[in-house]
């Protein structure tokens, strides 16, 4: 395999944040839109931190940069515009390609060049104002999750604000922001997706994206079986589920996961769901689903080792070659690969990937893609969570599909 190194990097995608003001059910944070991972530690990256990973040079070699994460909402950040403002700076200063995309191309290129995805739930006008005066009309965006209309939006984006997003898109679009309106279709919103493209078009926003959300399980090949979503209160009582799409159009399965272990028991007396037992489910695994994990595919199209890879810098200046092995070692959920990854982290020290005390580079170039990654994508040490994302069968291209708008 040829080897690559930090100076090939194009893109990357920065965590500011494992702060949310949503609780949507499906996400890491939080166990079923109720309560947060009792694991998950709150906390923002600083944006002189920042400056210590991410040099003025290296932002010069990227195409793009993107602002989002597995854990929290990068709005949440209060030093975000610093951020976006430091990014773009250098990016004008140094831009790669020295030119401006749009007059050039006539279209912007995929990613645009600083990408924010958010809830829009957060923040008052003024911030949003400034946002768009930064960010620009070209080539940068923000992505706004909004997943149906005012008495749908909630249902899955729990906890979010109708009035608040509204006034969120306003204002970024009032300061002269490109914004993306992203519509996560389920059962409960399947039919609203015409009405939301027209309040899109009413708002001024530049463009509505239509995705299939991933996650439902199929667990025989062939046989559908979509699971719905479990949804409680804070209480533990059942507030409701989430549903799949009805319609063949938005519906999207797929094995998402091999090694599912049984839900342990988890009511209580009362027939509520105690979340305390959901704490450490690491413990549940054994050497067989361990070992089990590495069954995943014979070879790893290992996409961080290709040109024009992508890095990602999580909430606390840990630096992973993706933000999926990133997702892995603080998410470690009903997967055994989740805790062989998190292992191997362990094995490593936290402390030998932090951006912030060795700079992206360093922790790239010494660590990930020379010590470690090259030894645990062949043969017997294969690492699961590779092969479920980059081997046969490929989940993040598919992931990258659902990312069209369809
Ligand atoms: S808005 Fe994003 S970070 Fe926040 S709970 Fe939802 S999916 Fe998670
Ligand atoms: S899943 Fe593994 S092989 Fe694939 S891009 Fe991420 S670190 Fe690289």
């Amino acid at each position: 395999m040829d080897m690559i190194s930090s100076k090939d990097i194009k893109g990357l995608h920065i965590e500011p944040t494992s702060k949310c003001n949503a609780a949507c059910p499906m996400c890491a944070r939080n166990l079923w839109g109720a309560v947060t991972s009792d694991w998950l530690v709150e906390k923002d990256i600083t944006f002189s931190d920042l400056k210590k990973m991410v040099s003025p040079e290296f932002i010069k070699q990227l195409d793009y940069v993107v602002f989002c994460g597995n854990l929290g909402d990068p709005i949440v950040n209060p030093e975000l515009l610093q951020m976006v403002e430091y990014v773009q700076t250098h990016k004008e200063k140094y831009n790669a390609f020295g030119f401006d995309y749009h007059e050039e191309w006539g279209h912007d290129p995929y990613p645009a060049q600083i990408n924010i995805h958010t809830n829009g739930g957060i923040r008052n006008s003024d911030f949003w104002y400034q946002l768009g005066e930064v960010m620009g009309p070209n080539p940068n965006r923000v992505i706004f999750s909004i997943d149906g209309l005012e008495d749908t939006n909630h249902i899955y984006r729990r906890r979010v604000k109708w009035k608040n997003v509204i006034n969120s898109v306003t204002n970024f679009k009032r300061g002269g922001g490109r914004a993306v309106w992203e519509y996560l279709v389920f059962k409960h919103n399947e039919h609203q997706i015409e009405e939301a493209r027209k309040l899109s078009e009413d708002l001024g926003v530049d463009e509505f994206l239509v995705k299939k959300p991933i996650g439902w399980t199929q667990t025989q090949e062939n046989v559908d079986t979509i699971d719905a979503f479990e949804v409680y209160d804070t209480d533990g009582s059942f507030s409701h589920y989430i549903e799949p799409a009805e319609k063949k159009e938005w519906k999207n399965i797929q094995v998402i996961n091999k090694y599912v272990l049984k839900k342990p028991m988890l009511e209580n007396a009362e027939g509520k769901l105690d979340f305390s037992l959901m704490t450490h489910k690491q413990k549940h695994f054994t050497q067989w689903e361990i070992d089990g994990a590495k069954d995943f595919d014979e070879k790893i199209d290992a996409k961080c080792m290709k040109k024009e890879t992508e890095v990602f810098i999580s909430y606390d200046g840990s630096v992973f070659p993706c933000c999926f092995v990133g997702s892995s070692y603080y998410n470690v959920n009903n997967n055994s690969y989740d805790y062989e990854f998190k292992k191997l982290v362990e094995g490593l020290g936290l402390d030998s990937i932090n951006g912030v005390k060795h700079g992206i580079e360093k922790v790239i170039d010494e660590v990930w893609f020379k010590k470690v990654f090259p030894k645990y994508w062949e043969g017997k040490n294969k690492l699961g969570v590779c092969g479920m994302f980059c081997g046969k069968k490929d989940i993040i291209k598919s992931i990258r599909e659902n990312e069209r708008d369809v």
